[in-house]
């Protein structure tokens, strides 16, 4: 297929030198692959190689680099008012930096983005979609994508998804995640559209509703939260509902920690992998997959991603834990771009010889262990919801307040999750988890600041119920 190579060349190409990329061309590249795949089955070695992108490879990766940071600070200094004031105070060239001198420029703050949003929006280019984050943390952050990334990020997720045989034409994909992320919910829609899927667009309803839409449209990917997947994991139980009941083959979780209890119950439940995966509003199209070996491995063509100390700045060591900072390239993000931005989600990263995993080619770092914002780094988010969502009363999603009671962390959980269960046993399933900390179970929990877990799932959004063959009285049900 000549038009097929010619295309995959400019693709390439785009990536390589930084030229625009053409969704549309993207778009025909995507069609081509459905095509071949009809046809014969796969779709080709040829076009395989195109899924990994440049910067996979090591050897070149760092010229690639250098060029892709370099392109997108000087475009940043030149079209945004924020970054034209942030390269002057620091005294840092823009047309010089480098993957090492790039440190010279402060990090962007979630703080930044509120307070001055204007300062971030380029000129010469339309906004045409706002995103807010549905952040747990403080205000919202809104994000506004240009119609160039409306259609370049989901054209450029369909080819991969395609290729990976992650999605095809045979596939309903179920959205159940919030309908105000409007960036998220517009990419699955545009995905499965390019894809040829179907797809159910739900939002966080109540739970019976998306197992009645499982179903009866049968749904076979499902994208949604952590917390929320617990909820209908419960919903199913509850209604004896077991895998047999479901046609599902993956679901896709993000924005949250998915404890392996519930990552367990899933699969079990809805006789499916369960995939953990990462993206944020504020460094789109940037994101992250994970592997087998429960790593997380972030997409390196489409930006710069750095593990900092959060005290000093400076990179961590293998094995230390650090946050995530993350530069999205230019042509990718081009509407409100971001340097550095700090994601303030701690990892801890893993030296390249140690990962041994499918994904091995490119950097990898463990799972979101935490924030780094939340004030007590001496325990960690992940470890605590690991440890308490495995107690046998399925504290699911889990809720909790932590704060510090002189100097030793005390966790507030509520006493209706934990049923059957004292404070001292709860305390003894932490320690058994190597969780150092005191427990006090409570009927409401208290309202303390940053140290208060917030879950999606609580982002619950009211619907006029339809009647189902669920909850039909029998009589009508005839
Ligand atoms: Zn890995």
């Amino acid at each position: 297929m000549f038009e097929t190579g010619l295309r995959q060349l400019r693709m390439a190409g785009s990536l390589i030198w930084g030229r625009p990329m053409s969704p549309a061309n993207l778009e025909r590249l995507v069609a081509d692959a459905l095509a071949t795949m009809r046809e014969f089955g796969s779709p080709g070695d040829d076009v395989g190689q195109l899924l990994e992108g440049p910067f996979a490879d090591p050897t070149g990766r760092r010229i690639l680099q250098d060029r892709a940071l370099r392109r997108t600070a000087e475009r940043a200094a030149a079209v945004t008012a924020f970054y034209g004031i942030r390269f002057r105070e620091a005294g840092l060239d823009p047309a010089t930096v480098d993957v090492d001198s790039i440190r010279g420029l402060p990090l962007t703050s979630k703080a930044d983005l509120t307070q001055q949003p204007d300062g971030f929006l380029a000129t010469g280019v339309r906004p045409y979609l706002a995103t807010r984050t549905t952040g747990t943390t403080g205000r919202p952050v809104e994000v506004w994508m240009s119609r160039h990334e409306a259609a370049l990020w989901p054209a450029l997720a369909a080819l991969a998804g395609v290729l990976r045989g992650e999605i095809t034409p045979g596939d309903c994909m179920q959205v159940n995640i919030s309908s105000r992320a409007t960036a998220a919910v517009q990419h699955n829609v545009s995905v499965c559209r390019l894809a040829e899927a179907r797809c159910v667009v739900l939002g966080v309803v109540p739970p019976d509703e998306t197992l009645d839409s499982m179903l009866e449209s049968g749904v076979t990917l499902l994208s949604t939260y952590p917390s929320y997947l617990a909820l209908l994991v419960l919903a199913a139980h509850r209604r004896g509902l077991s895998a047999a009941d479901f046609a599902l083959r993956r679901i896709d979780c993000g924005g949250e920690v998915l404890s392996t209890a519930v990552r367990t119950a899933a699969q079990t439940t809805f006789g499916t992998a369960v995939n953990d995966t990462f993206a944020m509003t504020e460094v789109l199209p940037v994101s992250a997959r994970s592997c087998s070996r429960g790593h997380l491995h972030h997409d390196l063509n489409a930006g710069l991603v750095e593990v900092l100390d959060p005290s000093t700045g400076d990179p961590v060591g293998p094995g230390e834990l650090g946050s995530v900072v993350v530069t999205p390239y230019f042509p990718f993000r081009d509407c409100m771009p971001v340097l550095r931005y700090d994601t303030r989600d701690l990892v801890r990263t893993v030296a390249d010889d140690d990962l041994r995993c499918e994904l091995a080619g490119t950097p990898g770092t463990s799972l979101i262990l935490g924030k780094s914002d939340r004030g007590l780094a001496a325990v960690l988010d992940r470890d605590l919801i690991e440890a308490l969502e495995a107690a046998p009363s399925r504290p699911w999603p889990l809720r909790y307040v932590i704060e510090s009671r002189a100097g030793h962390p005390l966790v507030h959980v509520r006493a209706d999750q934990f049923t059957g269960m004292s404070a001292d046993e709860v305390t003894r399933l932490l320690f058994a988890y190597g969780v150092s900390a005191d427990v006090t179970l409570d009927d409401d929990l208290p309202n303390v600041g940053p140290g208060r877990r917030m879950v999606r799932a609580d982002l619950m959004e009211t619907t006029f119920t339809r009647p189902t063959p669920f909850t039909r009285p029998r009589e009508e049900a005839s």
